[in-house]
């Protein structure tokens, strides 16, 4: 039979458990002869101990052995070593059908009948290594694409993070606020409780970037998106840039009250952290404008209706000046 040319790279091992030393002497040559690593025993109790430390492929197993005979040793094997298990060719004399039930019912992977055909054993050798060969490979490619299946997976959970992102701030962009909010609007409709939006944005941002630069106006947008994360504690909210300079915050289960709150708060801790801007017509430091609107959604009606709303109200804070919170008139009527 043709060898298998990986065997040349890394010779299958083989041990070899047999009382009888002039047939092992036999059989170590004709393994060694097959350029197989060959390892030997002369009882089922060192055959063991051999299995554990060798780790063969393939056992030449005698059904006759001392201490230990070899039906025992071809089960001990089997369940020491799990599925790292050798390969077993078990050794019966003549075909005692009762032997080769035993061998069989031990786990052997085949038998092999005393005296020894030595074809049949080079050719029965040669099977059962290169089928372990073939399975072994079957597996690892297996492996391989489970692998391959699991870094696609992470990739796409990536790439679907990112498309929900906005790169500058890393806060969510208007996509994941416009799921977001159709969902909470679908949501609170059912449990008919309050859902509030909060629109916010930077004041005379234009002269700011005029002012210092289009990288400190970016540095200026990422403080401004984690000081508003961090002004939202509560899981179902979110903070979002909504467009350029204008960022949105969506607020479940919030009535007016909460939602004006947390602006008013907003509004006065940014002014707190006092980011420098000389050029506003309205202040020394960068301010926010906010409009708030809320409501508790209906199935009928829309998200829109809330972000157009808050909109109106925003326009209001601008028009009335700036540097405030003003809140829209359904709402506050
Ligand atoms: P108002 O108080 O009326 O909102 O005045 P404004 O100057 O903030 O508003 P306007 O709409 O005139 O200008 C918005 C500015 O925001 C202009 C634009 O260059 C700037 N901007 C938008 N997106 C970015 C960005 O990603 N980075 C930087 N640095 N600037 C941005
Ligand atoms: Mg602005
Ligand atoms: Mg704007």
């Amino acid at each position: 039979m043709s060898r298998n040319p990986e065997f040349k790279k890394k010779p299958p091992f083989i041990l070899i458990v047999d009382e009888d030393a002039s047939r092992r002497g036999l059989l170590v040559r004709a393994m060694q002869n097959e350029e197989y690593g060959v390892f030997e025993a002369s009882n089922g109790e060192e055959g063991l101990k051999r299995a554990r430390e060798c780790k063969p492929d393939l056992v030449l197993l005698d059904a006759d052995l001392p201490i230990l005979d070899g039906f025992e040793c071809c089960g001990q094997i089997q369940s020491m070593m799990g599925e790292t298990a050798p390969a077993i060719l078990m050794m019966i004399v003549g075909n005692d059908n009762a032997a080769i039930d035993r061998a069989f019912e031990a786990g052997a992977t085949d038998f092999l009948s005393k005296p020894i055909h030595w074809t049949v054993l080079r050719q029965r050798v040669g099977r059962i290594l290169a089928s372990r060969w073939a399975i072994a490979q079957l597996q690892r490619q297996i492996q391989r694409e489970h692998l391959l299946t699991e870094q696609l997976e992470r990739a796409n959970q990536q790439l679907q993070r990112l498309a929900l992102i906005d790169r500058l701030t890393q806060i969510a962009n208007r996509r994941y606020f416009d799921q977001h909010l159709s969902q909470q609007w679908n949501q609170l409709a059912r449990e008919e409780s309050s859902l509030s939006l909060i629109m916010c944005d930077i004041d005379w941002f234009k002269s700011y970037n005029d002012t210092y630069g289009h990288q400190a106006g970016d540095e200026c947008l990422q403080t401004i998106a984690n000081l508003l994360s961090d002004s939202v504690k509560r899981a179902g909210d979110l903070v979002a840039r909504y467009g350029g300079e204008e960022f949105a915050i969506v607020l479940s289960h919030t009535d007016t009250k909460g939602a004006l709150q947390l602006a008013e708060s907003i509004r006065e801790t940014l002014k707190e952290r006092a980011i420098p801007h000389k050029n506003s017509p309205i202040n020394d430091v960068v301010t926010l404008s906010l409009g708030v609107a809320s409501m508790i959604p209906t199935p009928k009606s829309s998200a829109n209706k809330l972000i157009a709303e808050a909109d109106d109200a925003l326009y209001q804070a601008k028009e009335s000046g700036r540097d405030m919170t003003c809140l829209a008139q359904s709402t506050a009527t």
